[in-house]
C-alpha cells in the first residue's frame, strides 16, 4: 500500500501536529481514496494559533511601514506565480476541480497580492471639522487585530487571498482554517508563505471540523474579526459564536442566480456564459448560474442548442488537460443532488440531459451536466442551492414579469442577462437585488471588482478598493492646540 502524503499545521512559524496527535484523511474525488492526512485541530491548537497570531500583533507587524509590509505581499503574489503548477495539482487532486482552471487561478491570483500592495499605502485619514476653538481632531485607519479566515473547500485560493492580502496590507495578524474537505492546497500555501519568512505568528494555517476547530476559532476572545465564505447555515452559526467575543463578521455566502435570456440576444455568446455560469467548476461555484429563464419566442431553439452543447462537455479525469468537467468534490453533495433531483421529476421537472449519475461514479463522484424543465422555480432544484452542474431553465414573456421572478429567491448573490438592447441590460441589472450581474458575460472575477452577496448570500464586499478599510478600525484623535492650559473643569461656560 503507498504511504499516504502528510500535512502539518503551521502555527507560530513552526509545522506541528495536532496537540492530541489526532489526524483525518482527505479523500481523492477522482476515485474515493484516502490520498493525505492532516493534523485535526482542537480547541487547544486554534488556542496556540490565536494566542501566536495574538504575540505577532503585538509585536513589530502592525508598526512596519505599508511599504514594507506591501514588499511580503508582493513576494507572496511570486511566489504564486513561481509555483502554479504545484498548487493547481494538488488542489485538483484534493478537490476534484480540472487542473487547467485550478493552475491558472493559482497563477492570477497573485496579482490579488499585488493589487493589495500597491493599495497598502493609500488608506488615508480625515481632518475633522470640529466644532470647538483650540482643538484639532483627525481620524487614522488602524488594523484590526486577530482575523479569523475560513474558507469552503471549492476556491479557496481565491477566497483565502480576498482575505489574505488586504488583511496583512493593513497590519492584522492571522489565522487561516482551511476546509476540512480538501485542506491541502492551504498547507501547501503555507510552505510558499514560509519561504518569504514572513515574522512568526503573523499567518498561522490550521484545519478541522466546524466543531470543534470552527467554533473554537469564531469564539475565542482574542479574534477581533471573522471573515467567512460557506454556506448559510454554518454563517449562522458563526454569528451565534460571535456573542461570545463581540468579533466583526463578514459573510460571502450561498446563491442561487438567475440568469436570464432575452428574444434578441446573441445566442453563441449566451451559450458559452451559461455554459461557464453553470458547468463550470462542474457547477461548485458560489456564483453558479443556475436559474435559467429563456424568452418564450426562443424557449424551444435555445434550450435545444444549449441541450446539445451540454451534452458535449468532456468529462473525465480532472488531471488531464483535455477535461472540462471533473467530479463533485463529495458524496454528501452527489446525494443532495440526486434526492433534488428525484423530488424535482415527482413534482414535474422533465430532464432534457443528464440527471443520473456518471457511469464513472462507481468510484468517484461523477455527475453529467444536467438540464430540468421546470414549470416553476418552485420546485427543489429549482429553488435551492445545489452546488453542482443543474441548470433548472423556465420560461418568461415579457421584462417585468423576469425581474420579479429573478428577485424571487432567498439568496442575492449573483445573476446575468444576456440581450443586445443594453439599455434594458441596464435597466434590469438595477432592478435585480443581487451583488453581482453580468450583462452578456459571465463567472468573471478581478481584484478591483468587488465580490459579495445580499440577502441569504450574506454581507461584506471582498476584493476591490473599499474592502481594504474593512480590514481596519477608525481611530479618531483629539489634539489641544492652545498654548495656554485647558480651562478649569468645573469652571462651566
Ligand atoms: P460550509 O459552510 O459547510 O463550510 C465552510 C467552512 O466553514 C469550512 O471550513 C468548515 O469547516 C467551516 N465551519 C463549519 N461549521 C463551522 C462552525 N460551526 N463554526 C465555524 N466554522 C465552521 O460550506 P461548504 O459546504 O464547504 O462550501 C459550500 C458553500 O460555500 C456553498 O453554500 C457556497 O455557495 C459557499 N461559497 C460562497 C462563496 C462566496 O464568495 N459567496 C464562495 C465559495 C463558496
Amino acid at each position: 500500500m503507498t504511504k499516504l502524503k502528510h500535512y502539518q499545521m503551521f502555527i507560530n512559524g513552526e509545522w506541528v501536529e495536532a496537540e492530541n496527535k489526532k489526524t483525518f484523511e482527505t479523500l481523492n474525488p477522482e476515485n474515493n481514496k484516502p490520498w493525505a492526512t492532516v493534523p485535526e485541530a482542537s480547541s487547544k491548537d486554534v488556542d496556540k494559533a490565536v494566542k501566536a497570531a495574538q504575540k505577532a500583533f503585538d509585536g513589530e507587524w502592525p508598526k512596519l511601514l505599508p511599504r514594507e509590509r506591501a514588499k511580503f505581499l508582493r513576494a507572496i503574489g511570486e511566489q504564486l506565480r513561481e509555483n502554479a503548477e504545484l498548487l493547481g495539482k494538488i488542489e485538483t487532486i484534493d478537490t476534484g476541480k480540472i487542473f487547467r482552471e485550478t493552475k491558472k487561478q493559482a497563477n492570477y491570483i497573485a496579482e490579488y497580492y499585488d493589487y493589495y500592495a500597491g493599495l497598502a499605502d493609500k488608506v488615508e485619514g480625515t481632518v475633522l471639522p470640529i466644532d470647538k476653538p483650540n482643538v484639532q481632531a483627525l481620524t487614522t485607519r488602524i488594523p484590526i487585530g486577530v482575523i479569523a479566515a475560513i474558507v469552503p473547500w471549492n476556491s479557496q485560493m481565491f477566497l483565502t487571498a480576498t482575505k489574505l492580502a488586504p488583511a496583512l496590507a493593513m497590519g492584522n495578524t492571522i489565522v487561516l482554517k482551511s476546509s476540512e474537505l480538501a485542506p491541502a492546497v492551504i498547507f501547501e500555501f503555507a510552505k510558499l508563505v514560509e519561504k518569504i519568512d514572513l515574522p512568526k505568528g503573523v499567518l498561522n494555517v490550521i484545519t478541522g471540523f466546524g466543531d470543534p476547530c470552527g467554533k473554537a476559532l469564531t469564539s475565542h476572545d482574542l479574534v477581533e474579526k471573522v471573515a467567512f465564505t460557506g454556506g448559510p447555515e454554518t454563517a449562522r452559526h458563526i454569528i451565534r459564536n460571535s456573542a461570545e467575543n463581540l468579533s466583526e463578521v463578514s459573510l460571502e455566502l450561498g446563491g442561487k442566480s438567475p440568469v436570464a435570456v432575452f428574444n434578441d440576444a446573441n445566442q453563441e455568446n449566451a451559450i458559452n456564459g451559461i455554459v461557464a455560469g453553470i458547468f463550470g467548476a462542474t457547477g461548485q461555484s458560489c456564483i453558479a448560474g443556475s436559474r435559467l429563464y429563456i424568452q418564450e419566442e426562443i424557449y424551444n431553439d435555445f434550450l435545444k442548442k444549449l441541450t446539445e452543447r451540454a451534452e458535449k462537455i468532456k468529462i473525465g479525469t480532472p488531471l488531464n488537460t483535455e477535461t472540462e468537467m471533473g467530479p463533485l468534490n463529495n458524496f454528501k453533495q452527489l446525494e443532495i443532488i440526486e434526492n433534488n433531483i428525484k423530488k424535482t421529476i415527482e413534482q414535474g421537472g422533465k430532464i432534457k440531459t443528464g440527471g443520473k449519475r456518471h457511469s464513472f461514479s462507481n468510484e468517484g463522484y461523477y455527475f453529467p451536466p444536467t438540464i430540468i424543465e421546470c414549470d416553476n422555480h418552485n420546485l427543489p432544484a429549482a429553488e435551492n442551492e445545489l452546488f453542482g452542474p443543474i441548470l433548472s431553465v423556465m420560461k418568461f414573456k415579457t421584462e417585468e414579469e423576469i425581474i420579479k421572478k429573478m428577485n424571487d429567491n432567498k439568496y442575492g448573490l449573483s445573476s446575468g442577462v444576456y440581450t443586445s438592447d443594453l439599455a434594458r441590460g441596464m435597466r434590469v441589472s438595477k432592478a435585480i437585488r443581487a451583488g453581482i450581474t453580468f450583462v452578456n458575460t459571465y463567472r468573471l472575477i478581478s481584484p478591483s471588482a468587488p465580490f459579495g452577496g445580499i440577502k441569504d448570500s450574506g454581507y461584506g464586499k471582498e476584493a476591490g478598493i473599499e474592502s481594504i478599510k474593512d480590514y481596519t478600525r477608525i481611530k479618531t484623535t483629539w489634539f489641544y492646540t492652545s498654548d495656554k492650559p485647558i480651562p478649569d473643569p468645573f469652571t462651566i461656560g
